[in-house]
């Protein structure tokens, strides 16, 4: 819950260790950076801007808040881990998770309520401490940075060398106040005798195209990538040479042939439509169903045991019988495996 400097690396840390994570902020510009980290942006159904400018957030409508905690109380009940971090500066930390959110959690549940310090996001967090509500973990500790002191330093001093190189940048080795530089201009006070003391709000960031928020994993296709349509010019192409081909082997390959040659091209093609047209990541599942419809080999098998004109020749020799029904064995397993298979991936996908 929020995606600013917190969030963001929380989002990050969590999708590397392999996590399913969901996130959401009051500002929609955020949306792509949490799908670059391996996030799925959570919308709220209501629409309002809720960029306060200089990527903070606004106070939002009393209606944007309720459709949130709606949201939030869906969540709730589907995950093992909150994270909350949502701020905005020199205001009390929004309740985003109520009494009732916690007690529908799982237990063992966690909640990290990194906002602890200004009053937490959480309604049951205790500040400073780590306490048990419900059977749910809620984590409120304001002394994260001390926790990690180590860390924190190295982290403080390095941002402080960026700035001291940032200033010396015109000249090296002496001080440039560039007051068109937007981090430098923010922390400007007195400058030339002049109080600068508050800067102006920053140019806000364009919120990203609505369908990078609403289809995530369409987002991560490339253009060169599957799923890329072809160029009406490649299309035209292809067709070309097809119907060339196809003129070709009508008038000098034998007619069983051109039927053959006609199932081969559609198989391409629907082959072409379907695996294309699929996410990458549902490649697996698609691969394991249509294995399984392979196994139309078992009508074959079945043929040959029990051929249409037995009755005239006899049955089949002991051999093709035993062949046809070890065929048979193996298509079965293919079969049930296959969907067995597909079932227990789609199972992953859903949530
Ligand atoms: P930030 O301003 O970068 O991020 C806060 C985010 O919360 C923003 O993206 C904002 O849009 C979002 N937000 C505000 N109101 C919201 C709402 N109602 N619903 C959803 N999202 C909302 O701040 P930050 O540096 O990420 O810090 C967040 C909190 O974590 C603060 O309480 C801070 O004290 C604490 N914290 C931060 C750090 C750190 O290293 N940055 C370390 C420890 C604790």
């Amino acid at each position: 819950a929020g995606a600013g400097v917190a969030g963001l690396a929380a989002i990050g840390a969590a999708a590397s260790l392999g996590a399913i994570v969901r996130a959401n902020d009051t500002r929609a510009e955020v949306a792509d950076q949490v799908v670059s980290l391996g996030g799925e942006f959570v919308k709220v159904d209501y629409e309002e801007e809720g960029s306060g400018g200089g990527g903070y957030a606004k106070v939002m409508s009393e209606g944007f808040q309720q459709a949130q905690r709606e949201m939030y109380a869906k969540q709730a009940r589907e995950v093992d881990i909150i994270i909350t971090t949502a701020l905005i500066p020199g205001k009390p930390a929004p309740k985003l998770i109520t009494a009732e959110m916690v007690q529908s959690m799982k237990p063992g549940s966690v909640i990290v309520d990194m906002a602890a310090e200004q009053g937490g996001n959480c309604e049951l967090t205790v500040p400073g401490q780590a306490v048990v509500r419900h059977g749910v973990t809620i984590v409120g500790y304001t002394d994260l940075a001390s926790r990690l002191a180590k860390q924190s330093s190295t982290l403080y001093s390095t941002n402080l060398l960026r700035l001291t190189e940032e200033l010396c940048k015109a000249k090296d080795g002496v001080a440039v106040v560039n007051m068109e530089d937007d981090a430098i201009r923010g922390l400007t006070v007195v400058k030339d005798g002049a109080i600068t003391w508050p800067a102006p709000p920053l140019k806000q960031a364009p919120a990203p195209a609505p369908k990078a928020a609403a289809a995530p994993v369409a987002a991560k296709k490339s253009s060169h990538g599957p799923g890329a349509p072809m160029s009406a010019k490649t299309l035209t192409i292809v067709f070309a040479v097809l119907a060339v081909l196809f003129w070709a082997i009508g008038a000098y390959a034998p007619v069983a042939f051109l039927g053959h040659f006609t199932v081969f091209v559609l198989a391409c093609f629907i082959g072409y439509m379907v695996v294309w047209n699929v996410t990458p990541a549902l490649h697996t599942p698609l691969m394991s169903v249509t294995n399984a419809i392979s196994s139309i080999i078992a009508i074959g098998a079945l043929v040959q045991i029990a051929p249409p004109d037995a009755g005239i020749n006899g049955r089949p020799d002991g051999l093709i019988l035993w062949l046809a029904f070890a065929a048979l064995v193996l298509t079965a397993v293919n079969m049930f495996g296959g969907f067995a298979v597909t079932r227990r991936m789609l199972a992953m996908f859903r949530k």
